[in-house]
């Protein structure tokens, strides 16, 4: 009684599906080594034009961000401020969290 068409009887349907993309953004930045007292290691630092380039934000924006964080910063030629990326980044992404929290809490 075994039909040799496996798919025979069977029905035919359209389905939905939904992808999402995440959308990449890969951006080059200049950064330099030294040594970050709080990290206790070496790492990039960037300076904080370039780091508002990077985070399409103002420099007065970034640096008040930076200062409300706490991030790792350090003072070169006694007016350059150089920001310690790894911490930067870690701020970035804790801040990305709470907005995302903060979103879900409005809408209940
Ligand atoms: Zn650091």
């Amino acid at each position: 009684m075994s039909s040799g068409k496996g798919m025979e009887g069977s029905q035919h349907r359209e389905v939905v599906l939904e992808i999402e993309h995440i959308q990449v953004v890969r951006k080059r930045a200049k950064t330099q080594l030294a040594i970050c007292r709080e990290c206790k290691s070496t790492t990039d630092f960037i300076t904080l034009p370039r780091a508002a380039e990077l985070f399409s934000t103002s420099t007065s924006d970034l640096f008040e961000f930076t200062q409300s964080y706490g991030c790792h910063f350090r003072v070169e030629n006694g007016q350059d401020i150089l920001l310690c990326l790894t911490d930067l980044l870690t701020a970035m992404s804790k801040r990305m969290r709470t907005g995302t929290v903060k979103l879900l809490g409005e809408k209940l």
